[in-house]
């Protein structure tokens, strides 16, 4: 179906579109970096003259600045090398990111720099999250895996990344899958990736707690922020995984950028990087900025974690608000009786209104096998968000994003 098809172009949509994508400030596509003015340059991303504060990433010997980059939002290549300027080290990226765009960008970015002055990190999905490898098993499986693993590699322009990640595991079943151990250690083995690791943004210290136990992996990458109900779950989880030699990474750390659609109030970034930073078992945090200037206010607490008064009163901890955030316990999911994917339709939700992300708000949205109109006749919503959310309508929004054509944002 096209746009033309089903009465809907980019005019129209962003016209009309319940999903306010006209309101958001979007173009289609991702959000632009800003010009690179006096903030975009290497000299002010950090704190001038004061010191970076760099950790050891558990076993792996690795050493990281405590802050880092998680590129999946960007598109301006000049921000991700304006970060390697600053003193960023560690990029972190996925397979399916940007259908592919984004490990090429990085791969453009890197192109003749010394291979000892940054990390990269990918992500491959196994069964649990991929169609195309679902009903597979065994060398087919593992095969197919690592195949998309090398795709990521040449679009890189590598031999090796320093970590590839099992992405998005939501059960401990997902990390025990021997077929998906097997595959990482043949990657390692040939010398492919330095070493493996999980990441996990639901279920968290259940997952976490299940990667420790296989003693198979070097690394954890976790959802982990000031905004989750079970921040000292995942605390417990991540202490355990330390001590037992895992590094970790913290991910999400900024829940969701806004507290309100609308983005009239914006979520302090560098308390919030400081909230999951004072936990001496992260080793490194990996915002997701795309402008100069958010470079710059994620970078500044790469020389100071201190917490102050004003920070934490910023950070509401003691109050239950709503914002973009779904932690996705997956409380709502009973709920509902058409059993929707609800915290995967919130996650996209907070893609497209708290990243602006629309793309991977997409893609996201397309992979659920969701209709475009999901709650249908439902007369009243029965599915109780734990955070206050309005699920309804916020189902309904982002669903719309499931008439817009795939090649719409790209
Ligand atoms: S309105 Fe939608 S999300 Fe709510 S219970 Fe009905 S189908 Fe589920
Ligand atoms: S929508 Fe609310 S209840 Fe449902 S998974 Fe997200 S935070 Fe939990």
């Amino acid at each position: 179906m096209t746009g033309k098809d089903n009465g809907l172009n980019r005019r129209t949509f962003l016209r009309t579109g319940l999903t306010g994508l006209a309101a958001l400030g979007a173009a289609p596509g991702l959000a632009k970096a800003t010009t690179p003015g006096p903030a975009g340059t290497a000299q002010d991303a950090g704190a001038a003259g004061a010191k970076p504060i760099v950790r050891t990433l558990g076993k792996t010997g690795l050493r990281i600045p405590v802050v880092s980059m998680g590129v999946m939002n960007a598109d301006n290549p000049a921000v991700v090398r304006a970060a390697l300027d600053a003193g960023i080290t560690f990029l972190d990226t996925a397979h399916g990111y940007q259908r592919g765009r984004n490990e090429e960008m990085i791969g453009q970015v890197i192109a003749g720099r010394p291979r000892d002055s940054y990390m990269i990190a990918t992500k491959v999905p196994g069964p649990q999250r991929d169609r195309t490898l679902q009903g597979l098993s065994g060398e087919p499986l593992q095969k197919a895996f690592l195949d998309m693993f090398d795709t990521s590699l040449k679009r890189l322009g590598l031999g090796h990344v320093e970590i590839l990640y099992l992405h998005n595991n939501s059960a401990p079943e997902h990390v025990q899958n021997p077929d998906m151990i097997e595959a990482l250690q043949k990657a390692k083995k040939a010398g492919k990736c330095r070493f493996t690791g999980i990441t996990t943004h639901s279920n968290e210290p259940a997952v976490i707690r299940a990667t420790t136990g296989t003693k198979a992996y070097d690394v954890i990458l976790t959802a982990y922020n000031f905004k989750q109900d079970h921040r000292e779950e995942v605390r417990a989880a991540v202490a355990e995984a330390a001590a037992a030699g895992l590094g970790i990474v913290a991910m999400k750390t900024q829940a969701g950028a806004y507290w309100d659609k609308e983005k009239q109030q914006k979520i302090n970034m560098r308390a919030a990087l400081k909230w999951v930073l004072n936990d001496a078992n992260v080793t490194t945090a990996i915002p997701g900025f795309t402008t100069f200037d958010q470079l710059k206010e994620d970078f500044s607490v790469v020389t100071d974690i201190t917490l102050t008064p004003e920070d934490l009163a910023d950070l509401r901890l003691g109050e239950q608000a709503a914002g973009l955030y779904c932690q996705q316990c997956g409380q709502c999911v009973p709920g509902c009786p058409k059993g929707l994917p609800i915290p995967d339709l919130m996650r996209s939700y907070m893609y497209a209104y708290g990243y602006r992300n629309l793309q991977a708000a997409h893609e996201l949205v397309a992979s659920l096998g969701v209709e475009a109109e999901p709650c249908g006749s439902c007369e009243s919503c029965t599915a109780v968000c734990v955070k206050g959310f309005d699920v309804a309508n916020r189902v309904r929004d982002i669903s719309r994003l499931r008439a817009v054509p795939g090649d719409f944002f790209a």
